[in-house]
């Protein structure tokens, strides 16, 4: 067996120790005789899986009780339009766009109600975070949505924005239990779990329970409805039943490495191994302010494409895999989450100075 870094953002690295516990159990999970794939989401044994695993995120996260655990399909990308659809109640939303991903839910909103650009970055090509502390927000707004780690362009918030008693909406997907939350602060938390957590076909929403409600748009799907989720403890129809099993793995790692205050010093340290060296180095450079740099995604351009991809595939060649930038970006970008070892940024690090001599 020979296992590489893995520096994708997504899907992405999980931790080794998780991959070999499903291994070990793929066959015969627990002396039930059939593989977790296998059995009835109805069954005894499931139910375990399923609660255990609300249970180990609700201690690790610290969620409150007032607050509504749901593991649901449709990834990320479905939840720009069910958010909508469940909390439009005016028929009214403020986005802070700040990347791709938030403007994709912006636009989707917009098929819904008003969706209001209330501060952008798109001016700088989204390498900063708007100053959010008091924007121009009207009264009726239904909620205040933002996208909390910028998967792309690998900016993410310091502080959360003012939202002057409006609902905050986050989209966590690619910063989920990277470090503490305080969950009560928002009115629903949610992410697609590919990137940081276990494999793509989940998504994990934590929302608070008074707006969960039959009061929802015109024509929303009953799926998509959280009430509908939530009324059945997310097993109104077949759940991704393996996927979850395997978060609930996740989480059970990260209660064993000490939990969120562990993961967010692995990952201070892990990301200022590689932001030092790009701070110093002739060749290459990291393409946002530092100020609002992310802790889990970490883009850089020697600025020649050229020489970009002949890094990317030199990097390849020494087991160093994904580091090629989004298709919309260019150049490089390093997705370090949880389950990426120290060792891998380190290998990161030697390899780009040892091109950089090779290079300049
Ligand atoms: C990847 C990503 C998405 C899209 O997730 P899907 O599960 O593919 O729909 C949305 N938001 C962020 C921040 C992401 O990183």
């Amino acid at each position: 067996m020979s296992r590489v870094y893995n520096f994708s953002a997504g899907p992405a690295v999980l931790p080794e120790e998780v991959l070999r516990e499903a291994a070990d159990e793929m066959m015969d999970y627990r002396g039930c005789g059939m593989s977790v794939m296998e059995m009835s989401h109805r069954s005894k044994v499931y139910d375990t899986i399923i609660k255990e695993a609300e249970a180990d995120l609700r201690e690790i996260m610290n969620i409150p009780d007032n607050y509504k655990v749901l593991f649901l399909q449709g990834g990320a990308s479905q939840q720009f339009a069910a958010i909508p659809m469940n909390l439009m109640k005016n028929r009214k939303a403020g986005y802070i766009v700040t990347g791709q991903w938030a403007k994709k839910a912006f636009q989707e909103a917009k098929i819904y109600g008003e969706a209001i650009e209330l501060a952008s970055s798109a001016d700088e090509t989204f390498s900063y975070i708007p100053d959010c502390s008091d924007l121009d927000i009207p009264e009726d707004l239904d909620y205040v949505y933002i996208c909390e780690n910028n998967t792309i362009y690998g900016t993410k918030y310091k502080t959360l924005p003012n939202t002057k008693g409006h609902i905050l909406v986050s989209d966590v997907s690619s910063c989920f239990l990277s470090e503490p939350v305080d969950v009560s602060k928002y009115g629903i938390i949610y992410g697609g779990v590919q990137k940081n957590i276990g494999p793509a076909g989940v998504v994990i929403v934590i929302i608070r329970e008074d707006l969960i409600s039959e009061d929802v748009l015109p024509g929303t799907p009953t799926m998509l409805k959280y009430k509908t989720q939530a009324d059945a403890d997310s097993l109104y129809n077949t759940p991704p039943c393996y996927g979850i099993y395997i978060c609930g793995k996740v989480f059970k790692w990260i209660k064993k490495m000490g939990g969120l205050e562990v993961m967010k010093q692995r990952n201070e340290e892990k990301a200022k191994i590689l932001y030092d060296f790009l701070d110093q180095s002739k060749l290459f450079k990291g393409t946002v302010r530092k100020e609002d740099r992310s802790l889990m995604n970490v883009p850089f351009v020697t600025g020649d494409a050229d020489l970009d991809a002949k890094f990317v595939a030199e990097a390849k060649a020494a087991g160093l895999e994904n580091l090629k930038g989004h298709r919309t970006v260019g150049g490089m970008r390093a997705s370090i989450y949880n389950a990426m070892p120290k060792e891998g940024v380190e290998a990161l690090v030697a390899f780009m100075k040892k091109f950089e001599e090779e290079n300049v």
